[in-house]
């Protein structure tokens, strides 16, 4: 069959509350044009994050009756482990309550001052935690990552020789590890090919420097190897999953990503002495290391969540209807960073809307926009994001290529939505591209000095008269 269906039936429903158009104008503004600060429950389709927003299957939920709540050594913290030594190869894993957890111990661990930290692209998260440990965070993609229209299959991809670039520069004595993000959230949700990762494998070899992934999104990533790369068309994803991690040698991972749940993260190290570093800190912030800031039940669910997440079917179904969404905007004229990647759309604001200039920030008129016009929450993946009062990361005379993309990012929650709801949002997209003139940039009037996009306030610039349209009005 050509269709292909969503793998699930719908047991349990949650009903949408639907707005209208002036409602929405009203709560918007309320909110510092902000969509952090919305209440979820006037957001029609909330495409703000991929994480923590998928829909649980009945066997997770049946983990979660299952849950052993035994502060040490609980039931449900072996299976867990057991899962994902299976499933990784490592054995040493660390439960955290959720991926930056993760990061925050690594980081006390081997960060610091005077160090730095290579990524094909740090995730916000990531680059708080390289900052806040007194080290800084560099960004390696490849150039082609940096042009939204070129359909190079693996734009996820780290620059290799700027990597070999960067350790000559500044000696290996000063990167503590160089880490690569599967797939690249910051980049577009691209992935990264086996090929890239065995030759940044190489180099880390070659300089004796440890490799580790962040490996949220690391079976969408093996999926689309499986698709993409030359020869791998055969293989099945848990053997391209074990091949990526074999190549690393420790992983940060949010489970609220490819976990399959609401709550949760992981900590994996190969080596022996790092692990128990790493569980000494667990214990001061998180927890025990048998249940690491989680409860009981939230261990079955990722056991199981972990198990799901690489059957085909469901990678199949969850990796095509991203690429109907972004088919869809293409198809309308809409500027998307191509080729589709995982998790997401992102569309190119600074495309979309030429007329606002970049320190108005296009990328969130373009979120309030969509807010306005059918109540969708996306996210802006561009200035207000990566922006900061804090010139560290960007201006420290280390190679970071190129400038960033403004985006705005359509994160699709994992067995959520339903092909209905995809059309429903293609439709405002189209709507709101066709009066793109409309929309107006904005200026920040407060702001904390670091992770600001979630606490930000804007205001508008000018005050174009409101548009009411058929989804205000029809709703
Ligand atoms: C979500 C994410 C993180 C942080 O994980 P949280 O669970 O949100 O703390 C880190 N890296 C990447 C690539 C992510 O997508």
């Amino acid at each position: 069959m050509k269709t292909i269906i969503e793998p699930f039936r719908i047991k349990c429903v949650e009903p949408i509350r639907m707005s209208t158009r002036e409602y929405r104008e009203r709560v918007l503004r309320e909110a510092g044009f902000n969509v952090f600060q919305l209440r979820a429950d006037d957001v029609i389709i909330d495409l703000l994050t991929d994480s923590g927003t998928g829909a649980m299957s009945s066997e997770q939920w049946a983990g979660i009756m299952r849950g052993d709540e035994s502060y040490a050594g609980a039931s449900s913290f072996y299976r867990f482990q057991s899962r994902i030594q299976e499933l990784t190869g490592f054995r040493h894993v660390l439960p955290t309550h959720q991926g930056r957890a993760s990061e925050r111990i690594l980081f006390e661990l081997v960060g610091g001052a005077g160090k730095i930290v290579p990524n094909n692209a740090h995730f916000d998260t990531t680059r708080a935690n390289i900052e806040h440990s007194g080290a800084v965070a560099v960004d390696l993609p490849i150039p082609e990552a940096r042009d939204p229209k070129n359909r190079h299959p693996f734009k996820g991809n780290m620059d290799v020789s700027a990597l070999e670039a960067l350790i000559r520069e500044v000696g290996r004595e000063r990167i503590p590890l160089v880490m690569v993000t599967v797939t690249n959230n910051s980049g577009g949700g691209q992935p990264v090919s086996l090929e890239n990762l065995r030759a940044v494998r190489a180099v880390c070899d070659r300089h004796r420097l440890p490799f580790f992934l962040d490996a949220c999104r690391f079976a969408e990533n093996a999926y689309l190897i499986k698709r993409r790369e030359p020869g791998m068309q055969n293989r099945d994803v848990r053997d391209i999953v074990r091949e990526m991690f074999d190549l690393s040698d420790g992983a940060t991972i949010s489970a609220k990503k490819d976990g399959l749940v609401n709550i949760g993260g992981l900590l994996l190290f190969r080596d022996e002495a790092l692990f128990q570093r790493a569980g000494n800190l667990l214990i001061l912030t998180e927890g025990f290391v048998t249940y690491g800031g989680l409860a009981g039940r939230d261990l079955e669910a990722m056991a199981q969540g972990f198990e799901e997440v690489v059957h085909e079917d469901y990678l199949a179904y969850r990796i095509r209807s991203v690429e109907y969404l972004g088919e869809k905007l293409l198809s309308v004229g809409i500027p998307i960073v191509e080729p589709p990647g995982g998790h997401a759309i992102y569309i190119d604001a600074a495309a979309f809307c030429p007329h606002i200039a970049l320190e108005n920030f296009p990328g969130q008129a373009v979120v309030c926009g969509l807010y306005r016009t059918a109540g969708i929450r996306a996210v802006e993946i561009g200035s207000v994001m990566f922006g900061s009062g804090d010139a560290r990361s960007h201006h420290h005379g280390l190679p970071i290529p190129g400038k960033r993309l403004e985006l705005v990012r359509l994160a699709i929650p994992r067995r959520v939505y339903t092909q209905s709801h995809i059309d429903y949002v293609v439709e405002a997209a189209t709507d709101l591209y066709q009066h793109r003139g409309e929309l107006r940039g904005l200026r920040i009037i407060s702001a904390p000095p670091v992770l600001r996009h979630f606490t930000a306030r804007f205001e508008e610039l000018s005050s174009a008269p409101i548009r009411i349209n058929d989804f205000g009005s029809a709703i």
